[in-house]
């Protein structure tokens, strides 16, 4: 009877022990199969670096257009890449449709030949700022425009508002006029398309001083007074010299815009064009 319940122990100790082996075993196995499978990258919640991740105004969502751009232009910094990117001038002007700005009553709006207004926007601040000409800015610039020529007229000049704010359908007709005597090639070059123009903003000025075609300006004894002087009223150079490339026009000495003393300080400051600044925001 002891013998047999011995030899019965015995077998129960041996079931146990290899019980115990098996899983032992299979456990083993598991935990070195979860080991090969599970990833050791980060999980998609964290992106990885890129060449341009460390740049406050990269966007993730243009990553494949910056390394695109960036095999086209070997030799640029990573800081124009990502800002050219932005800008979209990755792209020829108006290869696209425009993108419509989200924000057209803003001080800082940024029209362009990539950014357009809303097909029926118009300002609803607007006054008139020069009476013979009959041109019109929105309240804020069309104030400081007066205190900057407040300021021009203690230095011995006046400025005035050769051409103010335009309508889209204004824009439409010269635009249209345009075309129909140089062409479209010629036309996009000088003019801007209706809804993609700043004068549409009601911060744009074409300045001439005193009786002086502004197409002079520059050549004026008072610009370079009045150029130093743009700032600290609010108002920027749009369409400065060299930066077509950029801003989509040729050299403007004549057309400023106002954005308000405290960015077109920094603006300055930045030594960027209006598009490139807004493309770094
Ligand atoms: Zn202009």
């Amino acid at each position: 009877m002891e013998k047999t319940n011995m030899n019965f122990r015995k077998k129960g100790l041996i079931g146990v022990i290899s019980l115990a082996i098996i899983l032992i075993g299979g456990f083993t196995m598991y935990q070195q199969l979860y080991k090969t499978a599970s990833p050791t990258e980060p999980t998609e919640a964290t992106s990885p670096a890129t060449a341009f991740s460390h740049l406050s105004y990269y966007h993730e969502g243009n990553l494949e257009r910056y390394n695109a751009y960036q095999e086209e232009n070997q030799e640029m910094s990573v800081e124009d890449i990502v800002t050219h990117v932005n800008m979209g001038i990755d792209k020829e002007f108006y290869s696209e449709d425009p993108i419509t700005v989200e924000d057209p009553d803003a001080l800082t709006v940024l029209v362009n030949k990539v950014y357009a207004f809303p097909d029926n926007w118009e300002p609803t601040d607007l006054v008139v700022v020069d009476d013979f000409r009959g041109q019109s800015l929105r309240k804020e610039a069309a104030e400081a425009f007066q205190a900057f020529n407040a300021a021009c007229n203690e230095q011995g000049f006046s400025i005035y508002v050769h051409s103010g704010y335009r309508s889209a359908s204004f824009q439409q007709e010269i635009y249209d006029n345009m075309i129909n005597t140089y062409g479209e090639e010629y036309t996009d070059k000088y003019i801007s398309r209706p809804h993609q123009s700043e004068h549409q903003t009601g911060l744009s000025v074409d300045v001439s001083i005193d009786g002086m075609d502004y197409n002079d300006l520059a050549s004026n004894p008072y610009y370079s007074w009045f150029y130093d002087h743009l700032a600290d009223f609010g108002f920027i150079l749009r369409y400065p010299e060299n930066k077509e490339a950029l801003t989509g026009y040729h050299y403007e000495s004549w057309h400023i815009r106002y954005i308000g003393k405290e960015e077109s300080r920094k603006v300055l400051d930045s030594g960027l064009t209006y598009d490139e600044y807004m493309a770094r925001q």
